[in-house]
């Protein structure tokens, strides 16, 4: 892109480039999808552990590398089952990264453990295994690297610093949905993949989850926690045995409409994942040379990039000017945006005692900083958008960042005029 005079922002009354800007439709909808769950309703086959999900569970499952696939009611109950599936409980600490969704902390807590928060790499946003090993004690079980937004955990590390002190890893792969890293799919790494089908995920069904594992152990335990005691095999009403008594099993089973829907998204998951990877490329390089953007790194080993969302990071070039007002300005343009989640510890929704968790001394200043102060996230279905609409977010971040002169000195303004 070639780099002009910049035009006036829309903020500042200039012209927005929202009019290029062309939403896509997201969740996707399709015609047989609905056919099919027609089919189901008329039935009456509502429930539970019918044909649709059994398919799609091992479908999704093998996809991503794994060989069981026990599916769920959501992405929070996943995580809360395969650390019950581990025996982790009250005592134990299990290591959380510090920006992430407050459900993989949520979890730990709805278990009775203690979430120890690490902070993040600042290129990838992902768990920092450079500072893992300092928050491990004698208490530690196990560590849940998030592969957040638009990035990858670096599996390497983590995997052999949980091994060197036999700990269990569960990748919360709410974000990882169709993403291999060095050609295997995300949650197949560590002992457990949990994932969500939340209505915003990149598979979506209003709600859902999976945990996908390849031991059998694990994945029957997985389904009598799910089915209030029932294993894989047993029919309901007609209990075989009793559930070992380290397991107090729940009803988080999922239904029939949600299996179908997903498996119609799972055959479309390859081209939606071409898809965001092209588009994510094509920002890049139109975004490369415009000073002060700087886009989320990958995930040292991705062989297929996961996206639950498209993230950039502002450089000093913004410095001085309140990361709202540059929120603001790209959303005058007509770009749909945000921060992140900021750290856990801080959320408006984390309404848990100082004492019930561990933040370390000092806090987790990248997660703070860089995700309160300076990540802009868009949604991943932006990916999925036309030439022109990609070109023209572009455009809009570009116009944003060529005047952040503009923006540092509106601001400057209106702080001189509060002091007057
Ligand atoms: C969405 C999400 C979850 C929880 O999923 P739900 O299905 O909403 O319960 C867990 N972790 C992360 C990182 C998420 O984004």
């Amino acid at each position: 892109m070639t780099l002009t005079l910049p035009q006036q922002l829309a903020i500042h009354g200039g012209t927005p480039i929202a009019a290029a800007i062309n939403k896509p439709v997201w969740p996707p909808v399709s015609p047989a999808t609905a056919e099919r769950l027609k089919d189901i309703y008329l039935t009456g086959k509502w429930s539970f552990g019918a044909a649709e999900e059994q398919a799609f569970s091992q479908e999704f499952a093998e996809y991503h590398g794994a060989k069981y696939g026990i599916f769920m009611a959501n992405g929070t109950v996943t995580l809360q089952c395969a650390l019950q599936a581990y025996e982790i409980g009250p005592g134990d600490e299990v290591i959380v990264p510090a920006l992430t969704w407050i459900a993989t902390a949520m979890a730990v807590l709805e278990v009775g453990a203690t979430p120890v928060f690490v902070d993040i790499e600042k290129s990838t946003l992902c768990l920092d295994p450079a500072l893992l090993e300092a928050a491990l004690t004698p208490r530690t079980r196990a560590i849940i690297p998030v592969h957040i937004l638009g990035g990858m955990a670096d599996l390497d590390a983590i995997l052999e610093i949980a091994e060197r002190n036999n700990l269990i890893v569960i990748e919360d792969c709410a974000h990882g949905h169709g993403g291999k890293w060095k050609n295997r799919g995300l949650g197949s790494w560590g002992h457990v993949g949990s994932f969500s089908f939340q209505q915003t995920k990149t598979m979506a069904s209003g709600e859902g989850g999976i945990c996908i594992t390849s031991d059998e152990r694990i994945a029957e335990r997985l389904y009598c926690l799910k089915h209030i005691g029932y294993g894989p095999h047993a029919t309901q009403g007609k209990a075989a045995t009793t559930p070992n008594t380290d397991l107090q099993c729940h009803n988080y089973r999922a239904t029939e409409f949600q299996a179908v829907i997903l498996r119609d998204q799972l055959k479309e998951l390859p081209e939606l994942m071409e898809k965001y990877q092209a588009n994510a490329a094509r920002l890049e390089t139109l975004l490369q040379d415009v000073p002060g953007i700087r886009i989320q790194a990958k995930g040292r080993c991705a062989t297929t990039q996961n996206y639950y969302g498209w993230s950039f990071q502002l450089g000093e070039e913004f410095d001085g000017i309140p990361f709202e007002d540059v929120e603001n300005a790209l959303k005058a343009e007509g770009l749909e945006c945000s921060g992140t989640y900021g750290p856990v510890y801080d959320h408006l929704l984390w309404n848990i005692a100082p004492e019930r968790y561990r933040v370390p001394e000092g806090g987790c200043p990248v997660a703070d900083i860089i995700s309160t102060q300076c990540t802009v996230a868009m949604a991943h279905f932006w990916l999925g958008s036309d030439e022109a609409t990609i070109e023209a977010i572009a455009a809009a971040i570009t116009k944003v960042a060529l005047n952040a002169d503009a923006l540092r000195a509106a601001h400057a303004e209106r702080e001189l005029e509060a002091v007057g």
